[in-house]
């Protein structure tokens, strides 16, 4: 029985590859705000920025970086600390002893082998201690050149309801969304889910008669 609803439901809506234009069309009308909500000036601040971002909220993380980016301008700036210093300064995003641990790594390598800048690519990116796909995929895009789609809970939520991807782990889920979704929106694509995810598609109480996506979505509900 569930099994046929499903199918109908899929029936219904057509294949993703025909609604995925239209759906990031909708989310972009719906969302032209959608954008990263960590606040950043440099390539060096966003990266640390996304790096204090695990297991944390965005607004918590502006509010320490506010104070924190005053003072660390430079790779060096977070060396030249102690580490019970540095773990102070970051402490309030939480994990704060091994975020600590992966941002002086990462410093170190940024000065020993990129000349101090952050990388562009993201096979270079994944080399920095403590830097995963997520973290990389977001700083690629958020320089302008997306390698890859970011997944986090929203996107990997809004991915399975809208029927994009039957996965559950978040690297086939990117590889899913990488054949369907154009070149040119990887980098909107997952703020375009998040936003939504936030407003609309809500974890536990989806709001599908108020969303511009039911028309689209085999798991709506009106
Ligand atoms: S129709 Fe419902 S389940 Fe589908 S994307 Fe919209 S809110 Fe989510």
């Amino acid at each position: 029985m569930a099994r046929s609803y499903v199918y109908e439901a899929r029936k219904r809506v057509g294949p993703k590859r025909e609604r995925i234009r239209p759906i990031i069309a909708r989310l972009k009308a719906e969302h032209a705000d959608a954008a990263i909500a960590l606040r950043f000036r440099s390539p060096l601040e966003l990266l640390v920025s996304v790096m204090l971002s695990a297991q944390t909220t965005d607004v918590n993380v502006n509010r320490v970086t506010e104070r924190l980016f005053a003072k660390y301008r430079r790779p060096e700036d977070y060396l030249e600390v102690s580490v019970d210093e540095l773990e102070r300064d970051i402490y309030q995003t939480g994990f704060f002893r091994q975020k600590t641990k992966s941002i002086r790594g990462t410093m170190k390598m940024l000065l020993e082998e990129f000349d101090g800048d952050v990388p562009r690519r993201l096979d270079e990116l994944l080399r920095l201690p403590g830097v995963a796909r997520k973290t990389a995929n977001v700083v690629a895009a958020e320089l302008g050149e997306p390698q890859g789609i970011v997944v986090d809970t929203h996107v990997r939520r809004l991915s399975q309801r809208l029927g994009l991807t039957r996965q559950d782990d978040p690297v086939k889920i990117e590889r899913d969304l990488q054949r369907i979704v154009p070149r040119h929106d990887w980098g909107i694509f997952p703020h375009l889910l998040i936003w939504h995810g936030r407003r609309v598609c809500i974890a536990r109480s989806p709001q599908c008669a108020q969303c511009v996506l039911n028309q689209l979505c085999p798991s709506s509900r009106v």
